[in-house]
């Protein structure tokens, strides 16, 4: 049997890693919640980790608000970062394999092709800042960590874009959506599916890799599949970023080349057309 600790169980990855699990019949999941674990405090995810002496350790535990990362940069860089390290030197110590997520926002978005993992970082917000540092932090400690970055996640669980679509959807007939930022809708079904199937892989490659639902859109591309799909009669109007200030500035263009997952683990980027058209009254039915 393999005890994989889940960090982050309550969150959109982590609901969905729980709920395919069973899938692994291998597998012991041992999830672990804020109450059990509080990343703000130090030590506290590395003495559960102590005392379970798990197998493999997911790390999908983040400070996830990109805007209130802006004004509260300690507690983003805490769990982000320092937890982050501690997971992973924590995992080590116990010789568990880590999976560890991250996200693209590290880079700084100014390019026009796919991005693989050696293309140059540089975040331009606190929260890419604070999810680089954790990089940095796992792999200083953990050299034998699995780093996964992904992308525009969505799921049944918790807030995203798509339930948020979802709900305007029901009071708005037209909606104003930001069409120059380019990215890869990712459900977090596969990348539930992604860690579970790398934490299990004991003695797999390590390191550096992206996951990112195809193909390539904008939001406005993604609102206007997402209204498709629920057969929902509302009008996206395609505007600019500077026409929808936020605290946090956003990368324009972050697509993903995911070419090393497939090689290293036969795993394939997820069309997250198929998906949302397959999934979106069980989306519509929690978006109210
Ligand atoms: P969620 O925001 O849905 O979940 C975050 C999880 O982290 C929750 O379980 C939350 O617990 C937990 N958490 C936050 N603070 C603490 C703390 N102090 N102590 C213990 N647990 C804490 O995140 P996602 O599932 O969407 O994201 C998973 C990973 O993917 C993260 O690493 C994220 O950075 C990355 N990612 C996410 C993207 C997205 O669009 N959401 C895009 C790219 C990458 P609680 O429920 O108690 O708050």
């Amino acid at each position: 049997m393999l005890k994989i600790m889940l960090f982050g169980a309550t969150g959109q990855v982590g609901q969905e890693i729980a709920a395919a699990a069973p899938m692994f019949p291998s597998v012991i999941l041992l999830p672990q919640t804020r109450a059990q674990a509080d990343l703000s405090a130090p030590g506290a995810a590395a003495e559960v980790i102590r005392r379970a002496a798990p197998d493999a350790v997911i790390n999908a535990a983040a400070w996830t608000k990109v805007d209130q990362a802006e004004s509260e940069p300690r507690a983003a860089f805490r769990i982000n970062a320092d937890a982050a390290g501690e997971i992973a030197a924590a995992a080590r110590a116990v010789g568990a394999r880590l999976v560890h997520l991250s996200t693209d926002y590290v880079f700084p978005g100014e390019g026009d092709t796919p991005l693989d993992e050696s293309a140059p970082t540089g975040p331009v917000n606190v929260y890419g800042a604070s999810k680089l540092e954790g990089e940095d932090c796992v792999r200083a400690v953990n050299p034998d960590a699995v780093i996964l970055r992904t992308s525009w996640v969505y799921s049944a669980y918790g807030s995203n874009f798509v339930k948020t679509m979802l709900h305007l959807a029901r009071t708005r007939a037209e909606i104003d959506v930001v069409s120059d930022q380019i990215g890869g809708p990712t459900p977090a079904s596969a990348i539930a599916m992604a860690c579970l199937v790398m934490a299990t892989n004991t003695g797999g490659p390590s390191g550096l890799y992206h996951f990112q639902g195809a193909p390539a859109a904008s939001w406005a591309d993604f609102a206007k599949a997402i209204f498709a799909a629920a057969s929902k009669p509302v009008r996206v109007n395609e505007i600019g970023t500077l026409a929808y200030p936020a605290p946090a500035p956003r990368p324009l263009y972050t697509v993903l080349s995911c070419n090393r997952i497939l090689r290293d683990y036969g795993i394939n980027q997820p069309d997250w057309r198929i998906d949302i058209a397959r999934k979106i009254g069980e989306f519509d039915k929690k978006s109210r």
